[in-house]
C-alpha cells in the first residue's frame, strides 16, 4: 500500500527557526526528505508561540516563523507548495498554516485580517492559561469579550477553530461561535479523555460536537496523551481510535501528530516511521479504507468541503 499523509499539526516551523535548519534536510522529526515515501503529503505547519515571550514579542515572533518558512529553500523552488485552500494533489507536497496561541493578537482584532492575508486558515486559540482570548485546558475560563470578537471575526474571513488546548468552557464558546457561522470544529492534536483522562484530550461529548459540525479529529502521538505516565508506543493509540470508532467518528478520524512539539514514541520518532506504522495497523486488523482514512482521506475530504 502506497501511503498518503495529510497530518494537521507539527510545531516544524518554530524548531526550523529555533535551529536555523531547512524543511527539506534537518534533524527534526518533520523533513520534506523522510516525506518523500508518501504519495502526497500535506502538512498544517502551527506556528506556537512559545511561551516565555510576551504577546507583544509573540506576535513579532509569529511573523519571524512566518517569513523563515515562506523564505526555506522547498517553498521558493516549489518542493513544497503553501496552500490556503484544499491542497491541489498535482504537486507532491502541500503546506497549511496555523496558529497556536492566539494571545498575540493581543487587543488588536485587525491582526485576524493580516493572518488570513498571510495565508493562515486555520487557528489554535489557546494553549495554556488565561490569556486574553480566553481560557486553556488547564483553567476554567471561556472565552473573553474580545477572544469571541476576534474569533467571530476569523470565523467570517472563512478560517476554521480549533478546541485543542481549550478548556471545557472555552471549547463550548468555540462550538457557539462556530456554530453560528455554520463552521465546523476541529480538534486539530488531541486524543480521548475516556481513554487517557488528560485535560489536553476530548470529552465524549466533545467528540459528538465536532462530528455534527462536520469537523476532524486529528490523533496526537504526544506520549503523555496517549497514555496516563506516558512512557507510550504508537500501539497505544489502537485504544483511542477504538473508542473514536466506537462514538462514530470513522470520517472524522485523522493525524495531529504533534511532531516536533512533544515527546513522541520511541517506535515513532519521525514523520518516516509512520509507513511502517500503518502496516501495524493493518496487522491489527483495520482495514486498508480505514487506515487511508486516518492518514490522508477523511483530512482531503475535510479541506475540500471547508477550505477555500
Ligand atoms: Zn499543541
Amino acid at each position: 500500500m502506497k501511503l498518503s499523509v495529510f497530518d494537521f499539526h507539527c510545531d516544524t516551523a518554530g524548531e526550523m527557526l529555533r535551529s536555523n535548519q531547512s524543511l527539506t534536510h534537518n534533524s527534526l522529526a518533520v523533513s520534506l526528505a523522510q516525506a518523500t515515501q508518501f504519495e502526497h503529503y500535506v502538512q498544517v505547519m502551527a506556528h506556537w508561540i512559545d511561551h516565555r515571550l510576551d504577546d507583544q514579542a509573540g506576535w513579532e515572533h509569529l511573523l519571524s516563523m512566518h517569513q523563515n518558512l515562506l523564505s526555506d529553500a522547498a517553498l521558493q523552488n516549489g518542493d513544497a507548495v503553501l496552500c490556503t485552500a484544499c491542497p491541489d494533489l498535482s504537486v507532491h507536497t502541500s503546506l497549511l498554516l496555523s496558529l497556536e496561541d492566539a494571545r498575540v493578537l493581543d487587543g488588536h482584532i485587525e491582526r485576524v485580517d493580516q493572518l488570513f492575508r498571510m495565508g493562515f486558515r486555520l487557528i489554535t486559540p489557546l494553549w495554556r492559561g488565561l490569556t486574553c482570548i480566553g481560557g486553556s485546558h488547564d483553567t476554567d475560563q471561556g472565552l473573553t469579550a474580545f477572544g469571541k470578537a476576534a474569533l467571530t471575526r476569523a470565523l467570517r474571513l472563512g478560517m476554521i477553530l480549533d478546541v485543542s488546548h481549550a478548556s471545557v468552557e472555552s471549547a463550548a464558546d468555540i462550538f457557539e461561535l462556530s456554530g453560528a457561522e455554520r463552521r465546523p470544529v476541529i480538534a486539530s492534536h488531541s486524543n480521548a479523555y475516556e481513554i487517557c483522562p488528560v485535560s489536553r484530550n476530548l470529552r465524549k461529548d466533545q467528540i459528538q460536537s465536532i462530528i455534527e459540525s462536520d469537523g476532524i479529529i486529528g490523533l496526537n502521538f504526544c506520549q503523555d496523551f496517549l497514555r496516563l505516565g506516558g512512557n507510550a508506543k504508537f500501539a497505544d493509540v489502537f485504544p483511542h481510535i477504538d473508542y473514536f470508532l466506537e462514538q462514530g467518528a470513522s470520517h472524522a478520524l485523522c493525524l495531529g501528530g504533534d511532531m516536533d512539539g512533544c515527546e513522541l514514541p520511541s517506535d515513532l520518532p519521525t514523520l518516516s516511521a509512520l509507513a511502517e506504522l500503518s502496516e501495524q495497523m493493518l496487522s491489527h486488523n483495520y482495514s486498508e479504507a480505514l487506515v487511508k482514512a486516518i492518514f490522508f482521506d477523511n483530512a482531503y475530504a475535510f479541506s475540500r468541503k471547508h477550505l477555500s
